[in-house]
């Protein structure tokens, strides 16, 4: 299987791509500065056609879009989410993900069995609102969004489209205290793009399985 993951210089991509290449698959793992995989910086469309012309012809049988920035965490009401952070966040965490898928596209389609998973977070329910991190929550429920509509509009070509939560994961984004391991869900993510396919194709799940409510 040939695997591309966005935001493979740490935490849960870093993961995802020691995972699948310890299973024997061809990995390409993006960094925006560092690592040694291809160069991305998933908002700025030069390095997306850069990263195509680098990745050639070459199929995609999964791409997995885990790129994703949470600048307004602990932010209050009365002095945060500056307007900056919230054209920060969307280009990284909604624009480079649709630039992604769009970019790929013709790789992906040259796959026999080609799946799509966009790493989202459970912050982006519209169902589990609790207020706070007005940012991120909206990032990641417009990313649900981008991804359920690319799951109907790709399942006719026999593309499979899910969209996941890895969990609160001890990761520098999730931090020391969070309650899930990078390895528990990088093992729960595989088993999750695993098990997608065109019966399931626009789902909204944990890395332990659980279905999400939209
Ligand atoms: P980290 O902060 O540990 O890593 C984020 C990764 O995204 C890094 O590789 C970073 O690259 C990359 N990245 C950030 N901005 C860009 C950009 N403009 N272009 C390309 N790559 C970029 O985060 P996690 O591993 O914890 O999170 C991965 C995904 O999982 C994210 O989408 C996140 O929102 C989601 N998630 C995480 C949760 C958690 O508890 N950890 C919970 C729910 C969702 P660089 O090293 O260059 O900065």
């Amino acid at each position: 299987m040939r695997v591309l993951i966005t935001g493979a210089t740490r935490g849960i991509g870093a993961g995802l791509a020691q995972h699948y290449r310890d299973q024997g698959d061809s990995v390409m793992g993006t960094g925006r500065i560092g690592g040694d995989g291809p160069r991305l910086d998933v908002t700025d469309p030069e390095s997306h056609s850069a990263l195509a012309a680098a990745v050639g012809d070459v199929p995609i049988d999964l791409l997995v879009c885990n790129a994703g920035v949470y600048l307004d965490k602990g932010h209050a009401m009365e002095s945060g989410y500056s307007a900056s952070l919230w054209a920060e966040t969307l280009a990284v965490n909604v624009t480079g993900v649709f630039l992604t898928v769009q970019a790929l596209l013709p790789n992906i389609r040259r796959s026999t069995a080609p799946k799509i998973a966009v790493i989202s977070s459970k912050m982006g329910s519209h169902t589990l609102a609790p207020g706070g991190s007005y940012i991120y929550r909206a990032s990641k429920a417009a990313v649900l969004n981008v991804g359920r509509n690319l799951a109907a509009e790709l399942k006719p070509d026999g593309i499979a489209v899910g969209i996941y939560h890895p969990g609160w994961v001890r990761t520098d984004m999730g931090g020391p205290q969070a309650a899930v391991s990078l390895d528990e869900s990088v093992a729960g993510l595989a088993s999750r793009f695993d098990a997608l396919s065109l019966e399931n194709t626009g789902c909204f799940e944990a890395w332990d399985g659980e279905t999400l409510p939209l």
